[in-house]
């Protein structure tokens, strides 16, 4: 799929800013963002650490409120964590005395909802870990625990997966490996994916659009699209198209970019423009 067969926004992001107050004043942690996130696109987020992408991603799931700007879900605005929206952090957040069928079960005991035994079963099956329901947390790798976080999340069906580095922890080979995964279950089920990562190659891999955050307070510097086709092959990792994006979004997180862009440079200001308008 292309980004141009995209054409309806799931999430609309629209002016998001946030303040936080702390001890020492008020903290601005993101400022005017603005984005559509397509329904069925997977969008990435990059950007320098602590300028805001939890903030951004937390504010799209519900999780706390903006100072100011909105969040809607198909046009209606989000106030409050939501069964449409499903997330993964970067820990597996899976409860230690529960073994894995109790962990995935558990957020349907406290909604008081029956799980579709069926789907979860067949996302069991689909991430290898069938077999796997009577395990421990403790009893599972990095990797396995980061995929039963997965099939928790998607056990409701959401039509939103917001991830906040869910593979950040995990060796190269398995992150490689969960990027395979979750682009498997997007091809099966078009869901609308925004993936928050500090790996350009993994940001890259993963979506139709790299969103590029400023520092703190974390603005939309840039929007790349990464035209590729799925399922996408690690070979385009090594063209020449991904080689020289990849450069480019280095150079910004590094804010080389943005003072060429003073110089008078049109470096990254069209895909901003695309993000906001
Ligand atoms: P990132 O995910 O990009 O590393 P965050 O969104 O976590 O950035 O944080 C952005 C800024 O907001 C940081 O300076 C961080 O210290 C601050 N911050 C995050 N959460 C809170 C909070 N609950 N209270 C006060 N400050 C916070
Ligand atoms: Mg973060």
């Amino acid at each position: 799929m292309t980004p141009g067969q995209f054409n309806q926004p799931k999430l609309r992001v629209s002016g998001a800013t946030k303040v936080y107050s702390t001890r020492s004043g008020d903290l601005l942690a993101i400022d005017r963002c603005s984005l559509d996130v397509m329904d069925g696109e997977i969008i990435s987020i990059v950007g320098p650490s602590g300028c805001g992408k939890t903030t951004l991603l937390w504010s799209m799931s519900g999780l706390h409120g903006l100072s100011s700007g909105e969040v809607l879900l198909d046009g209606a605005p989000i106030t409050g964590p939501n069964p449409e929206i499903g997330m993964v952090f970067q820990d597996a957040n899976l409860l230690p005395w529960r073994n894995l069928d109790a962990n995935i079960r558990f957020p349907f005991e406290i909604k008081g909802t029956r799980p579709d035994r069926i789907w979860i079963d067949e996302l069991l099956n689909r991430v290898g870990l069938e077999g796997f329901g009577g395990r421990f947390p403790r009893e599972l790798s990095g990797g396995m625990q980061q995929r039963a976080a997965l099939v928790r999340a998607l056990s409701y069906k959401p039509s939103v997966l917001l991830m906040d580095e869910p593979f950040g922890a995990l060796d190269a080979f398995t992150r490689e490996e969960m990027n395979r995964l979750v682009e498997e279950i997007w091809l099966d089920t078009r869901t609308t994916i925004v993936l928050i990562t500090h790996s350009i190659d993994e940001a890259i891999f993963m979506a139709d659009r790299v969103l590029v955050l400023s520092a703190r307070p974390g603005r939309v510097a840039s929007v790349h699209e990464v035209p590729f086709a799925r399922p996408r092959s690690l070979e385009i990792m090594s063209t020449k198209e991904v080689f020289d994006l990849t450069n480019t979004i280095k150079a910004e997180i590094v804010g080389e970019r943005q003072s060429r862009y003073r110089q008078g440079g049109a470096a990254g200001a069209v895909g901003a423009q695309q993000a906001t308008g």
